[in-house]
């Protein structure tokens, strides 16, 4: 495929470096071109306290900084920490914070941040504000003296609204707060919050970046120096680190990621366009469809879209659930971000746990669906989309 036309170029050398990048086979005896998968949860001292790199497993691992060295780089960035799951590396974030600090955070954020911000973070005395970022007026006007972090995604799931990530930086830079973009989406190869101003860059690995839907992992990249300090001590600290075989298997992932990104937009689009014609459906959220409301915006901050977005289907639950069960080729199943085309129905799956009047005001009604399109024969999966609109009355 080539580049999509009007967006930012796709990043020079993304391959190379998740290929290459910190995986000189003269690092290992054994000059092995794979990065060796190393499980010792401890190495040998040449004295005491007086080792070559590595002492606990906990606190470092050669396949996990393999894999935290690459990472960074994809990202643009200096640093990179890996963590346990998405959510441990957002727990992780907890550690920079005190009772008494406000949190700002996108109002359609991922569920589980929302219920691990509201649910554990309030526990602890963590002030808690959702806001919509769309409007990035209301960002200035609800940040207050103790507001440390601004938490946002963009694209937003499953609404996919865009959020400006220059201009939110330029207001938290001259507020001093820190700036976090969970880019789980997207990932680097589409969209690098670090360039427009970012101060952390966070990963659910689960999903795209990994890929195969067989890791549970998460990621922080960061290039303040300080804050990385902070997050590698609270890294070992709190103890939210991964197994070294997922880390092995993400590092191998990486390889296929821009591949298999510029295959997630191609189909994804393809969906959308596709969608957006068919009399029963109502409205397709798609950020690269012209009639998405930042379009432009899309086009200026990345190169292109992943292979979730939502559409309206014609009717009402009754529809919704005909329409899901009549598919073969889609998965009807949560996640995303894997090879495999998924598909679900947000306000009784993943949103489930959002309150009803938030969904309202989301638009997360019976009839919105969310795909997660894979890197199958597109012709195979819009098929599959026909048979099952048949079977609609
Ligand atoms: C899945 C997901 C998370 C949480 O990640 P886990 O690896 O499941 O803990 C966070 N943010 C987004 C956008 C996600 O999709």
């Amino acid at each position: 495929m080539g580049e999509p036309e009007g967006y930012l170029p796709f990043p020079k050398g993304f391959s190379t470096s998740a290929i290459h990048h910190s995986q000189e086979p003269e690092q290992w005896d054994s000059w092995a071109v794979v990065t060796p998968l190393v499980t010792s949860t401890t190495f040998k001292q040449h004295g005491p306290a007086e080792f070559k790199k590595y002492e606990y497993g906990r606190s470092g691992n050669p396949t996990r900084n393999v894999l935290e060295n690459v990472l960074a780089k994809l990202d643009n960035g200096k640093y990179g920490l890996t963590f346990a799951s998405g959510l441990g590396a957002t727990t992780t974030l907890f550690g920079l914070l005190q009772s008494g600090d406000n949190i700002l955070v996108g109002d359609d954020v991922y569920g589980g941040t929302n219920r691990l911000f509201n649910k554990v973070g309030a526990r602890f005395g963590l002030e808690i504000t959702l806001i919509d970022l769309t409007d990035l007026q209301n960002l200035e006007k609800s940040i207050k003296p103790n507001t440390k972090v601004v938490w946002l995604e963009t694209p937003t799931n499953p609404t996919l609204k865009v959020i400006d990530l220059k201009a939110a930086s330029e207001i938290t830079k001259k507020h001093n707060i820190i700036l976090v973009v969970d880019n789980t989406f997207v990932t680097p190869y589409l969209q690098r919050p670090l360039d427009f101003g970012a101060d952390l860059v966070l990963y659910s690995l689960t999903k795209y970046m990994n890929g195969h839907s067989d890791v549970v992992m998460g990621a922080i990249i960061t290039s303040n120096k300080d804050l990385y300090e902070k997050l590698k001590f609270l890294q070992n600290a709190m103890g939210v680190v991964p197994a070294p075989f997922d880390c092995y298997q993400v590092l191998r992932s990486l390889k296929t990621l821009a591949i298999r990104m510029e295959r997630h937009h191609e189909n994804s689009l393809a969906i959308a366009k596709y969608l957006e014609q068919h009399p029963k459906v109502d409205k397709v959220l798609h950020p690269c469809l012209p009639s998405h409301p930042q379009y432009e915006l899309t086009k200026r901050q990345s190169s292109g879209h992943s292979g979730v977005f939502s559409f309206y289907i014609k009717g009402g639950l009754e529809q919704s659930r005909t329409f899901l069960k009549a598919l073969k080729v889609f998965t009807l199943a949560e996640s995303l971000g894997g090879y495999e085309s998924l598909i679900e129905l947000p306000c009784v799956m993943t949103h489930a746990s959002v309150p009803p009047e938030l969904r309202d005001t989301l638009g997360i009604s019976d009839t919105l669906i969310r795909l997660s399109v894979g890197i199958e024969d597109a012709e195979d999966l819009i098929a599959d989309m026909e048979q099952a609109f048949s079977q609609i009355n």
